[in-house]
């Protein structure tokens, strides 16, 4: 690990460097594997088998964690996910909790990604806890086509939860859109310019194998570049400088109409980027995405080892941290788990 000094509290601060050189500054946390939607691409309509309460992180453990990355490692950002994050009961009082973590840099910036259909009733709550940004999950306009992709008949539910995002000044509020071939790619420009309209970074998002039902093949991803060529034909876009660490390769529209993101998880991996952990409902660290190894660090929690010893189990994983994933070629292995499970 490299260690340097904070200058402003004279504290010896490491950051988690992985094998590669690559600084992880990122920790996602599910909440909870359940959900009140059961998207297509992602849970089985029925059979999932829910984690038993007594398996799942209480917000205590969650805190001790996540107190671990952020002032011992200087992890910056922490994003809320799941499963969907809102149906954890008393969710504002975790975001309090993390929210007031400090690291050497500062206070944690703290996000989530929700599918929003609850955030009429929760989002000014949320945001006076201390939640700074949220991701909302957006995949179709169309009420019937969203119940075929959800299963649920939410539509004017997340539409309006959108609404209320940014009515308590959450900005910006960005939304997911995963893109499957056959499935909603003829929408593509429909989301945009939903987006330009309402002041919203629609982030397109290629289909990943990580669906519960297995039903995911090369021919269902539809690529950055064609969803960008859709998009730039009628609203001509110019790619901005580097993302960085970001999943997003974003675009700006030249006639001055907003950002437009596409995460090219599979046509174009920014692995070598990659700055994200894990930590799944029920405490199991992960160091990407399509990992097929999990750390219990939960496990060890509640045995009672010391931040020292959990500390040291993270820094072991984090250096055997892949390179990138392996989608697409031949040695490709589906990991054990759906992105419900893991915490997308
Ligand atoms: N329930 C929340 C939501 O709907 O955003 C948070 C959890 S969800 C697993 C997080 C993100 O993963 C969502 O934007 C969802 O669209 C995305 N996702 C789920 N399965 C996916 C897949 N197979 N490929 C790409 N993205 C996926």
């Amino acid at each position: 690990m490299d260690h340097d000094v904070d200058g402003g509290t004279g504290v010896a601060a490491s950051r988690l460097v992985d094998s590669f050189g690559r600084i992880i500054d990122d920790l996602r946390i599910s909440v909870t594997d359940r959900c009140n939607f059961r998207c297509t691409y992602c849970m089985p309509e029925e059979g999932m088998k829910w984690l038993p309460r007594s398996q799942v992180m209480s917000f205590e453990e969650i805190e001790q964690l996540a107190r671990i990355f952020v002032e011992r490692y200087g992890v910056r950002g922490i994003r809320l996910t799941g499963g969907e994050p809102t149906v954890r009961a008393h969710l504002p009082t975790l975001v309090e909790k993390l929210a007031a973590l400090e690291g050497p840099s500062g206070r944690v910036d703290l996000a989530m990604t929700t599918n929003g259909a609850t955030l009429r009733s929760s989002a000014r709550t949320l945001r006076r806890a201390g939640l700074n940004r949220v991701n909302i999950s957006l995949d179709t306009l169309d009420r019937r086509r969203f119940e075929e992709m959800t299963r649920r008949d939410e539509l004017d539910n997340v539409l309006d939860g959108i609404e209320a995002a940014q009515e308590a000044g959450f900005d910006p509020v960005k939304i997911n859109a995963v893109v499957e071939r056959g499935v909603n790619d003829d929408e593509i420009l429909a989301l945009a310019e939903f987006g330009r309209a309402r002041r919203l970074e629609v982030r397109f998002i290629e289909f990943m194998p990580l669906d519960a039902d297995g039903h995911w093949v090369d021919d269902m991803v539809v690529g950055q570049d064609e969803i960008v060529a859709v998009i730039d034909a009628v609203y001509p876009l110019e790619q901005l400088p580097a993302r960085g660490a970001a999943p997003a390769d974003r675009f700006r529209y030249l006639d001055g109409g907003g950002t437009v993101g596409v995460i090219p998880t599979v046509t174009k991996p920014f692995c070598g980027d990659c700055d994200r952990v894990r930590l799944t409902a029920e405490g199991q660290f992960r160091t990407c995405l399509f990992a097929t190894e999990e750390h219990d660090l939960l496990a060890a929690l509640r045995r009672g080892e010391t931040a020292d010893e959990i500390a040291a189990r993270i820094e072991s994983a984090v250096a055997a941290k892949w390179a990138g994933h392996r989608i697409s070629k031949v040695d490709f292995v589906r990991p054990g788990k759906s992105m419900s499970q893991i915490g997308g």
